[in-house]
C-alpha cells in the first residue's frame, strides 16, 4: 500500500490517504520539427525512459474519516511511481513512505486560513492554532478555549489594558477599537469559555459560528483600519 498524510478538503481533518489507484500524468507536447526522428531511422518508434526521470503522478483514494473521494497530484521519479503502482494492493506500506513523493495538489482543495498579512505575528500564530483546533476531533469546549486565547492575544496586540479578558474587551470598546456589536460578541465568546471551564460543556455545534466571529473580529481590528487609511491617502 501507499499512504500519504494529507488534509482532506471535505472534512478538513489530517488523514492517511491510501491510494487505491495511481496513474502517470502524461503530457504530449508536440516536438519541434528539428527534433523529429532523423530520416535513417524513420519508421522506428523510439521511446527512451529512464528510471530516474522526473514524472508527475496522480493518486486516488477515499478519506478514512469522512468517506469522501480524495485525489492528490504529486511529483516523483519513474522508478518510485512504478513501485507505488506495483505495491498498491500490498498490506505492508511501501518502504520510504510519504517521503517518496512531493504532493503538489489535493482535490477537493483545502480551504486556506483567511488572509493574515496585516495581523501581528503573535495573533497569526494563535489564529493558526485556533484554525487547526477548529477542525480537530476535540470537544467544542476545547475549541472555544482556543478561540478565547486567540481573542486575548489580539486584544493585547491592539494595546488594550486590563487584568483579564473581560476588562480588555471593555477597554477595547472605550478606546473605540471595536464596535458595540463586536464588543457584545466578544463577551458572548468569553461567557461560553467560562461556562466550558466551570461545567466542562459548551453548546455543541457552536464552534463554527464562533470561529467565524473570531475571523471577523481580527479582520475588523487589524485589516479594515489599514484599508480605510490607505483609501484616505
Ligand atoms: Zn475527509
Amino acid at each position: 500500500m501507499f499512504t500519504t498524510n494529507q488534509r482532506c478538503g471535505s472534512c478538513m481533518q489530517i488523514v492517511d490517504l491510501r491510494f487505491d489507484h495511481v496513474a502517470e500524468v502524461r503530457r504530449r507536447d508536440p516536438r519541434p520539427l528539428n527534433e523529429q526522428v532523423p530520416s535513417h531511422i524513420r519508421g522506428l518508434h523510439i521511446q527512451v525512459q529512464e528510471d530516474a526521470d522526473a514524472v508527475e503522478g496522480v493518486g486516488r483514494g477515499v478519506c478514512p474519516k469522512c468517506g469522501q473521494p480524495m485525489m492528490a497530484s504529486f511529483a516523483t521519479t519513474r522508478r518510485v511511481l512504478k513501485s507505488i503502482i506495483e505495491h498498491l494492493a500490498d498490506e505492508a506500506p511501501l518502504f520510504g513512505g510519504d517521503g517518496l513523493i512531493t504532493v503538489t495538489d489535493i482535490y477537493p482543495a483545502v480551504r486556506k486560513p483567511s488572509e493574515t498579512t496585516d495581523w501581528p505575528d503573535p495573533v497569526v500564530q494563535n489564529y493558526r492554532d485556533a484554525f487547526e483546533i477548529r477542525h480537530a476531533k476535540v470537544s467544542d469546549s476545547a475549541k472555544v478555549s482556543a478561540f478565547v486565547t486567540c481573542l486575548e492575544v489580539a486584544l493585547k496586540a491592539l494595546g488594550t489594558t486590563g487584568k483579564n479578558v473581560r476588562s480588555r474587551i471593555d477597554d477595547a470598546l472605550e478606546k473605540k477599537l471595536i464596535t458595540e456589536a463586536l464588543h457584545q460578541w466578544a463577551h458572548h465568546l468569553r461567557d461560553l469559555r467560562n461556562d466550558a471551564i466551570h461545567d466542562g460543556t459548551a453548546e455543541e455545534g457552536s464552534a463554527d459560528e464562533l470561529f467565524e466571529f473570531l475571523e471577523l473580529f481580527l479582520h475588523m481590528t487589524f485589516r479594515l483600519p489599514r484599508e480605510i487609511a490607505a483609501k484616505q491617502d
